[in-house]
């Protein structure tokens, strides 16, 4: 077996203009931050990985390099603990599935058991537009072959949030599936606002399940567990959540609470491949959607689905988060890193056979785009 011999992270930015107003974040991006993680065997092989920015990993390199490369589990372990002791260290998991797989010429989810590397994507907005013009980006997601669509809540009043549902419901009728986010899980360093009680999140649930809504997604805090038990015992709507929870016991416990219906941890912010494809399968078996959260860049994208496909596949998921919004949020700034952004054809995304994750960089891009740090302006 090869062995790790280096361990290299860099960090991008793309320039955004006009800049990207993110729902969830109070202020405009003019930045899209991107950190690229490489992983060197003693064959010469290299796997990439990207999501959290890693700053401060470069201390704990030392506990991988000389290691034998495919000993994931062993490698997972010690991610778990230098998480617990610093970031979020799993674009480097990521980028030992993708040499793993490279190493055995076999894409990630096939080696993790899937079937199938097909999945239905739902278009994820990311911007809070006016009704009319919410009305228009639903048409053209039909028009781009979606089946679903999720709306963000965030506007001054909930039922400013509520009339655009409304006003998309009225305009689409069936043609689409909804979802609704409303980000109360966490919040961006520099936003203060307190998230959603329970008996608000219930008024907001009863109203979407009233508009044949089929999620509402991070009503609450992720640390309300018996809020979000009672509201399930409360409503009849699918309630989602778990995007950027981090911890395998915060996983049980909203298993054993019976707190949600729809799973969405991310694998590259959450516990990577290696913790969440167990995980998956338990959420799966459980009767519950597995199917996790995906905004950042492309690569999270191509992991995701990975990890999807190789374990809830279409069954277990239904839908898979595909970020699409342009023109703030189009495909080539999502994917900026990749030579070639990922589509959706006719709402369906497609696995290719490629080794690993099966990532083409834009070296060219990334050479670029290059900086020193990982920030959001
Ligand atoms: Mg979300």
């Amino acid at each position: 077996m090869s062995e790790i011999v280096a361990i290299e992270i860099t960090h991008h930015q793309l320039l955004l203009e006009p800049p990207f107003p993110a729902s969830w974040d109070p202020q405009p991006r003019t930045k899209f931050p991107v950190t690229i993680v490489r992983v060197r065997d003693s064959d010469g092989r290299e796997g990439i990985g990207s999501g959290d920015v890693m700053y401060g990993f470069a201390d704990y390199a030392r506990y991988f390099v000389g290691q034998p490369a495919g000993d994931l589990q062993r490698h997972a372990a010690v991610l778990a603990n230098v998480e617990f002791h610093a970031g979020r260290p799993w674009p480097l998991d990521l980028a030992l599935w993708d040499l793993a797989g490279k190493t055995v010429d076999r894409p990630v989810w096939h080696m993790l058991g899937g079937s199938s590397p097909r999945l239905r994507a739902y278009a994820s907005s990311g911007v809070r537009r006016p009704i009319d013009e919410m009305v228009a980006m639903a048409r053209r997601v039909i028009e781009a072959g979606f089946e679903a669509l999720k709306i963000r809540f965030g506007r001054p009043a909930v039922s400013d949030d509520i009339a655009v549902v409304a006003a998309v419901r009225e305009a689409v009728g069936a043609e689409l599936t909804l979802m609704v986010d409303c980000n109360q899980a966490w919040r961006m360093p520099w936003d203060t606002l307190p998230p959603w009680d329970v008996d608000k999140a219930t008024d907001v649930a009863t109203q979407l399940q009233a508009l044949g809504v089929y999620w509402i997604e991070e009503p609450l805090h992720r640390g309300d567990y018996a809020g979000y038990a009672e509201l399930r015992r409360r409503v009849g709507i699918k309630i989602a959540g778990g995007e950027m929870t981090r911890e395998p016991y915060e996983f049980r416990e909203l298993l054993e609470r019976d707190c949600l219906d729809v799973f969405q941890p991310d694998c590259v912010c959450s516990q990577g491949i290696s913790g969440l494809a167990p995980l998956a399968r338990r959420v799966v078996a459980a009767g519950k959607l597995f199917t996790p959260h995906t905004w950042g860049n492309g690569i999270g994208v191509l992991a995701n689905m990975h990890l999807t496909a190789g374990t809830a596949g279409f069954e277990g998921s239904q839908w898979l988060e595909f970020p699409y919004d342009p023109p703030e949020w189009s495909l080539d700034r999502r994917d900026y890193p990749l030579h070639a952004a990922i589509e959706a054809d006719a709402g369906w995304v497609t696995l290719s056979e490629l080794p690993g994750l099966g990532i083409e960089l834009d070296e060219e891009m990334l050479a670029r785009t290059a900086s020193a740090s990982a920030t959001f302006d």
